[in-house]
This record gives C-alpha cells, sequence and structure tokens, in this order.
C-alpha cells in the first residue's frame, strides 16, 4: 500500500490535488450565494429544443424552419449544414417520380462482429433512429425531364461507411443504369469501409468500380457528387472515378485524416488541405456548386452530356 502512495507522488499528483478545491472566497461571498441562481436556469430551459440551431461557422443562431428551407444551408453565412438522404432526393427529384430498389436490404453481421457492442445491436440502433436500412438511399427517378439512376448516401447511419449493403445496393443501381441505359449519379458522404465487416467491406470498393466500367463502356454518363465528408474507401473507389465530379463548397474530401498524413510525412500540411476549393484548385474535381443550385446545375451537365445519344431502345 505504502509503494502506491509513493508512486502517484512520482507522478506528480500531489502538486495538482490542491487546486480540485479551492479555498473557501472571502466572506463577503456569503451574499452572493444566496442568490436564486437556479431561475434564470429553469428559464433557459423552457425555450423548446430543437427551434434553432447554432451555426458552427458564422456563431448565427439560425431558425430550424428557415434552415430547412434553406435545404440545411446557413442564411448568413452559406455553411452547408449535413442533410439526410430523404430530404436530398426531395430536393432533387420531382416529386412522385423515385422509384426506390432494394429498400429492404440490411446487413446480415457475417463475421458476427463485436466492437463496443455487437455490429447487429449498433445496426438495429442506427435503424431506429434513423429509419433508414443502411447508408444509401437508390433508385430511378425524374431530374426535371431527365431520368436517372441515384444513389445519395446518409451520413448519419453508422458515418456512412461502406459496408456489403452499400456496395451491393449500389452495384445493383450502377447495373440497372447500364441495362436500361440511363445517367448514374451518385452522392457520396462516407467516414470509410465498414471495419466491422472486414475484406467483404473492402471488396465492394473493387465490385462498384466494376460496375462502373460496364456502364462507361456503354458509354453513359456518370456524375459524381462529393459532400461533407467524402473520405477514404469511397473516395479511394466509385465517388473518384466520375466523368464529372462535383462537390459542395467545404465540403472535406480526403483519402486519410490530415493527421495520419502529417504523422506519415512529417511535413506541414499547407492550408485548405482536404477541401473542396483546395482539389478544385489542384484539379482533382470539376465544380464546386453550392446546394440550393445543385438541382439546376445536374439537369444541365446531364442534358449536355446525353446529347445526340440515341433514345434506348423499346424494352
Ligand atoms: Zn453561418
Amino acid at each position: 500500500m505504502a509503494t502506491t502512495q509513493f508512486t502517484k507522488k512520482t507522478l506528480g499528483l500531489e502538486t495538482s490535488e490542491p487546486a480540485v478545491t479551492p479555498p473557501p472566497p472571502p466572506t463577503t461571498a456569503t451574499t452572493f450565494v444566496k442568490k436564486p441562481k437556479l431561475a434564470s436556469k429553469s428559464r433557459k430551459r423552457e425555450i423548446p429544443e430543437g427551434l434553432w440551431t447554432k451555426c458552427p461557422k458564422c456563431s448565427t443562431m439560425v431558425f430550424d424552419k428557415e434552415l430547412d428551407e434553406n435545404l440545411k444551408v446557413c442564411t448568413q453565412c452559406q455553411h452547408h449544414f449535413p442533410i439526410g438522404s430523404r430530404e436530398r432526393i426531395h430536393s432533387l427529384v420531382e416529386t412522385c417520380t423515385f422509384e426506390e430498389m432494394d429498400a429492404g436490404m440490411t446487413s446480415v453481421d457475417p463475421l458476427n462482429f463485436v466492437d463496443r457492442i455487437p455490429y447487429i445491436t449498433r445496426i438495429q440502433e442506427h435503424q431506429a433512429s434513423t429509419k433508414l436500412k443502411d447508408a444509401v438511399i437508390t433508385g430511378i427517378g425524374k431530374i426535371n425531364d431527365q431520368r436517372v439512376a441515384l444513389g445519395v448516401m446518409d451520413f448519419s447511419f453508422i458515418a456512412a461507411t461502406l459496408g456489403s449493403v452499400v456496395g451491393e445496393k449500389l452495384t445493383r443501381l450502377i447495373e440497372k443504369a447500364t441495362e436500361k441505359e440511363l445517367p448514374l449519379i451518385i452522392i457520396s458522404t462516407s467516414g470509410g469501409a465498414r471495419m466491422q465487416e472486414g475484406m467483404l467491406s473492402l471488396m465492394q470498393m473493387a465490385k462498384t468500380c466494376g460496375a462502373l466500367a460496364y456502364h462507361a463502356r456503354a458509354k453513359l454518363p456518370y456524375i459524381s457528387v462529393l459532400t461533407h465528408p467524402t473520405t477514404a474507401g469511397v473516395m479511394a473507389s466509385y465517388a473518384s472515378v466520375g466523368d464529372l465530379i462535383i462537390a459542395e463548397p467545404g465540403a472535406m474530401i480526403g483519402f486519410a485524416g490530415p493527421r495520419v498524413i502529417k504523422d506519415t510525412t512529417q511535413a506541414e500540411l499547407p492550408p485548405g488541405f482536404q477541401t473542396a476549393e483546395f482539389l478544385l484548385d489542384h484539379g482533382l474535381i470539376d465544380a464546386i456548386i453550392p446546394r440550393k443550385e445543385m438541382k439546376e446545375r445536374l439537369t444541365e451537365y446531364l442534358s449536355f452530356m446525353t446529347v445526340g445519344r440515341k433514345p434506348a431502345p423499346a424494352a
């Protein structure tokens, strides 16, 4: 027991201990203690939650309804907040034209993986909180007059990690687009591969790109839209092989995180590294498009890229 005490002392804990309990303030402080500060706290609690959101960029309090109407873009500084896949589809696709594919597909936890909690429990929790089955929604719909195959990822589902469901749903979408001679748009966001599915997750990179190669061979256009953040396995596969690669303003785009790169290369990273603006300057992406202009610009690109294409033969 004595040894433990000595170890504590050598760690320098002794010096920090007095600071934890500061000496009582002078006698005048007693009058202040009596002030009923609780009243102001309870008044704050009366403000209903979910009415206002603080913009992380300009610190403005934005009215939630206003934020929703502005497609989750700050009305003051144009900061792009994360947006759910269903909201995004709603903002792009004509009403009642979207036919979802493989809506019920869900992961079966092939490795019986357990990290902090069992993987299957993690999936169930995310399914309950997000009302999604996995991190991507795929389907065919109309953007203005253009019929397109559209895949939209959702970061709120396990950081939109690329697992076997995301890979399979996207591959089926790409194959459907090739079969129906449709242009393809994939709106990506991702924290990387889904480690809970190990190698099965990594092989989705090759599988999706294989399907994209057949789509490209049929001379069909593929537009990749990168949103904040698009990283790791997704960026290293289908997100970076679009005929046209566009991004939302301020989106973080990269493979490994900046800290890992800094530690590996032992070099200072340039300012703005891994942002959409930096990548546009360096030629990795073709354009940065604000969310509110996305629908019109996609329509323009699609009509340009499909001009002169003979209409699809009747089925
Ligand atoms: Zn703002």
